[in-house]
């Protein structure tokens, strides 16, 4: 029996996790667990999966369910309640789920304390990649792969050695505006981009699809991940998402994952690694599918994969500046304050005005990341 934390509940990935946690009922226990706002759902949770520890957003929504909770919950709250959930001393592995920057520090403490981590998270490995890799080599962990193309790079590796490698073949969707010219992207509303072709995710990686810049944060997860410079990890667009991505090898072997989309088999590969379970449902039908297309990336039309490219280029703290600017106005653009070819505007601008430190420390990294949210945020 795997005891898992996870950070997230109510998120996509979280309500996935869930599902694989519910499906395997003598594999996995869900021992404690974060959410943000979503009080409602989280009562949900509670009952289904009785957690010894739950710690949500805000003050106020912990005080009102720990009136409802059995005195066995401890019920916390804040970013202090995310490390506590993330170090629980009864999980053996932390599931890392939750959205933005926010997931840096208790990735760092579950590391600390000798947790496994499979991690959703991105923006803990654009944010910080450095501290995080590094924190990881001092404590010998593996950090699991969630994000599907990562995964299919971490499978495909599975009896391989990283340093037979030429580069990483990162596939890309496309997002919702795939089919859209440049000119066509003026004025597109905030339901328009929402409309992902092949996945069902949160808000803010369905924004962050439509305009690339996920591609272009996968780029500087899997350059910390598999420790493979930026030149050597090359995006090709594969709109049918069957083929999650690939590593061509030195011998020009290329070694691929393919699976119908469902965030459910990369989530359930973290928790059962090196071992499989049966998963229930949709198996890939290749006659049914018949083909399957690629295309080369427009990199003048997907300003913010380009950014991502400098960016981790560049290293240092550009990387947390590029984050947080896309973070900043991504929720801008949510709340229809800003248009969508604004938000590549305020990453440029962000990037532009940044002055980079080499090998910022956590504190660094952390007022970085605040001040370019407030500044992003003064340009409204
Ligand atoms: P969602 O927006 O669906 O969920 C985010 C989760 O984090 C929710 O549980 C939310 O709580 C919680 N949360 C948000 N902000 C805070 C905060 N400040 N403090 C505490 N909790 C917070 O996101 P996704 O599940 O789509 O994505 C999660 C992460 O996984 C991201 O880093 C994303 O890039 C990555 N990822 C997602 C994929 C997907 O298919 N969705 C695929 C690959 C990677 P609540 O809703 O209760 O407010
Ligand atoms: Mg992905």
């Amino acid at each position: 029996m795997k005891k898992i934390s996870l950070l997230g509940a109510t998120g996509s990935i979280g309500t996935q996790t869930l599902d694989v946690i519910r499906e395997h009922p003598d594999e996995f226990k869900l021992t404690a667990m974060t959410v943000g706002r979503n009080i409602e759902e989280a009562r949900k949770m509670i009952v289904e999966f009785s957690p010894q520890m739950i710690s949500v957003q805000r003050k106020e929504d912990a005080e009102l369910l720990k009136n409802e909770m059995p005195s066995s919950v401890k019920v916390l709250y804040g970013e202090e309640g995310l490390v506590e959930v993330a170090c629980h001393q009864d999980a053996d592995i932390l599931v890392n789920a939750v959205l933005g920057s926010v997931g840096l520090h208790p990735t760092l403490q579950a590391i600390e304390a000798g947790k496994m981590i499979a991690i959703a998270n991105k923006e803990t490995l654009v944010t910080a990649g450095h501290l995080v890799m590094e924190a990881a080599r001092k404590k010998n962990t593996t950090l699991l792969p969630v994000d599907s193309e990562h995964s299919a790079i971490f499978q495909a590796l599975q009896g391989e050695q990283e340093k037979n490698i030429e580069k990483l073949i990162i596939t890309a969707s496309g997002g919702s505006f795939r089919d859209r010219t440049r000119e066509e992207l003026v004025g597109v509303t905030v339901t328009e981009a929402l409309k992902h072709p092949n996945w069902s995710m949160g808000a803010k990686i369905t924004i962050d699809s439509a305009s690339m810049m996920n591609k272009g944060l996968e780029v500087i997860e899997a350059h910390w991940l598999f420790d493979i410079p930026y030149d050597q990890i090359e995006v090709v667009q594969h709109r049918e998402s069957i083929i999650h991505s690939m590593i061509q090898f030195h011998d020009s072997s290329v070694m691929a994952q393919l699976g119908t989309p469902d965030m459910r088999v990369p989530i359930q590969y973290a928790l059962t690694y090196p071992d499989r379970l049966i998963r229930p449902g949709k198996r890939l039908d290749l006659v049914e599918m018949g083909k399957l297309h690629f295309e080369e990336m427009d990199l003048n039309r997907f300003r913010c994969l380009a950014f991502a490219y400098e960016a981790g280029r560049i290293g240092g703290s550009m990387t947390t500046v590029l984050n947080a600017a896309n973070e900043a106005a991504v929720s801008m653009f949510l709340e229809n304050k800003i248009s969508f070819l604004d938000i590549e505007a305020c990453i440029e601008k962000a990037m532009s005005t940044h002055q980079v430190i080499h090998r910022p420390d956590l504190e660094t990294i952390h007022e970085i990341d605040q001040q370019t949210r407030q500044l992003v945020l003064s340009w409204l």
